[in-house]
């Protein structure tokens, strides 16, 4: 069944519209989504997070090693050329690198507040780079070998 149009357009909300097809709350957590994913893109293409370089040592080698897998990514998608590294996976590298940017952004937030780093980071961090590492010996990111052409 349709929707009526008056409504948000989120599954399951039935708030009245505010912005952009969607009540304020759903359309404030989309413009949020919307500055994580700018800022992660700004790390990426710049190295700079809110402006600068980050200031935590660690972040700024990861940040700088995860710019090389988006240069990679980049090139491949922009160009339809197939990287013999990522090969099929350029598209998904891509995302990856946006993932992972995020949590580089938020940990250099915190760290340049004096916060403690928030759980979350971890496990993308591991996720990402697993997969990296997957393709840099060889194999799918999942880890599975690739089937024989
Ligand atoms: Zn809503």
């Amino acid at each position: 069944m349709r929707k009526r149009t008056t409504v948000c357009s989120h599954s399951d909300c039935e708030e009245p519209l505010q912005f952009a097809g969607l009540c304020s709350e759903h359309y404030e957590e989309h413009q949020e989504k919307r500055r994580r994913r700018d800022a992660a893109l700004q790390a990426l293409h710049q190295g700079q997070i809110d402006g600068r370089l980050p200031d935590d040592q660690e972040l700024r080698e990861e940040l700088q090693k995860l710019r090389c897998w988006w240069d990679r990514a980049c090139l491949s998608v922009n160009h339809h050329v197939q990287d013999n590294i990522l090969q099929d996976e350029a598209p998904y590298a891509l995302e990856w690198c946006i993932s992972l940017a995020q949590e580089i952004v938020v940990s250099e937030r915190a760290s340049r507040a004096g916060q403690p780093d928030s759980g979350a980071f971890t496990s993308t961090r591991e996720w990402v780079w697993k997969r990296f590492s997957n393709l840099q010996a060889g194999y799918m990111s999942n880890g599975v070998k690739r089937p024989a052409k």
